[in-house]
């Protein structure tokens, strides 16, 4: 099932169990604890046996769901089939996804005593009304509680997952909100605006007519301040919505944005190796059962043609700072994209969405703000 390549130097890893479900995510979670974790972990140990193992990856992420809800005996199970089949030798960066509410010391130390090098906390907000309207089972001193456990087990490597665009917040109230997240010293930050997903209890609300989304004008204001706010504290900005002090940008999710090879493991992971893209079942206990029968849990697969791998990864690419590099997509694709898209790239920039420096072609300021319609104007 891997093919022939050299297998790629990223490993993802999903588990998808969260305390609670929150009502404007659109990732495969589910609220569950004790046996059907372990349950699960059985099946996971089986597919990280038949899919990864001997893998030398230089960098893992384990997200989710929620990583930091497994308890302190099922993160020692789950960290130790990590290391029954990873190879951990060349290994640069291991991220972990947490939430303030189930970090504490002991659950550092074990991720910690087994390799990881990064943590990402889903804070969101420091105000209670916004945690509260986006259901989240926290509040702002378990946030910094979180934080401090993380640097009491010496973990230099931090980063914080903020919010920003809920209905009725105000710009004043977003600035708290990223003063309140600079006061605790991150390593990197990641600012997301809310969207409303079809699907989620927030899609519903919106299709219902319950729930509006923030205005546009208020939306950009939000969107504009963190940049010039975050980057103003020290935090570059290196993609769309995040942020990093110098030498601290997320390594795997450059491997994404770079449209890169990687290998992900668990409930709706999906892999990309060889060329070819690979899906697994998200619910969990269909997760469970195919693997038991078969090893793996596969239910999706294509391979991608050239193509739409070019398009992906002008899509993926536009996001970062820098943006893409036309030298690098003709030797990687053996096309220009100034040629093969010059009627969508000449149009954006003369709209100013789009600027051309050198090699590089990259989203403007203003650009960034639409960011989502520009992309998709080179899916194909
Ligand atoms: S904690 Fe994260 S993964 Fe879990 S439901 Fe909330 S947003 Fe989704």
């Amino acid at each position: 099932m891997t093919g022939v390549g050299p297998r790629p130097r990223a490993f993802y890893v999903h588990l998808p169990f969260c305390v609670v479900k929150c009502p404007y995510c659109d990732f495969y979670s589910v609220v569950e604890r004790g046996e059907p974790i372990d349950e699960f972990l059985g099946a996971f140990e089986r597919e990280l046996a038949s899919r990864a193992h001997g893998l030398r990856p230089e960098t893992i992420f384990v997200g989710g769901g929620t990583p930091s809800f497994l308890s302190i005996p099922q993160t020692e199970r789950f960290l130790s089939a990590l290391h029954d089949h990873i190879d951990f030798t060349v290994i640069r960066e291991f991220t972990v996804e947490s939430n303030p509410e189930s970090v504490n010391v002991e659950k550092v130390r074990l991720w910690r005593g087994a390799g990881a090098t990064r943590f990402s906390v889903g804070v969101q907000s420091f105000r209670s009304a916004k945690l509260a309207f986006l259901g989240r089972a926290h509040d702002a001193d378990d946030a910094r509680r979180a934080v401090d456990s993380l640097r009491e087990e010496g973990c230099n490597d931090v980063n914080l997952d903020l919010m920003f665009g809920v209905p009725g917040e105000t710009p004043n109230e977003w600035a708290a909100d990223l003063r309140e997240a600079i006061a605790l010293a991150p390593d990197h930050v990641s600012a997301y605006g809310l969207t409303i997903e079809p699907g989620t209890e927030f899609g519903r609300l919106h299709r219902d007519g319950v729930l509006c989304e923030l205005d546009e004008s208020t939306w950009c204001e939000m969107f504009d301040s963190t940049r010039a706010t975050l980057s103003a504290a020290g935090y570059a900005p290196y993609e769309i919505s995040n942020f990093a002090r110098p030498g601290r940008e997320c390594r795997h999710n450059l491997v994404y944005w770079n449209n890169a090879e990687y290998v992900g493991v668990g409930p709706s992971a999906v892999s990309y190796e060889n060329g070819v893209r690979r899906r697994n079942v998200a619910e969990w206990r269909k997760y469970v059962a195919a693997v038991r029968e078969s090893g793996h849990a596969v239910v999706f697969e294509e391979a991608l043609q050239a193509d739409a791998c070019l398009g992906e990864s002008l899509m993926l690419g536009l996001r970062l700072e820098r943006g893409v590099s036309r030298t690098d997509l003709r030797a990687r694709f053996g096309i220009d994209i100034a040629e093969r898209f010059a009627e969508e790239i000449v149009g954006f920039m003369n709209a100013g969405l789009l600027s051309a420096d050198g090699d590089r072609i990259a989203l403007t300021d203003a650009g960034r703000r639409v960011a989502n319609s520009v992309i998709e104007a080179f899916i194909r």
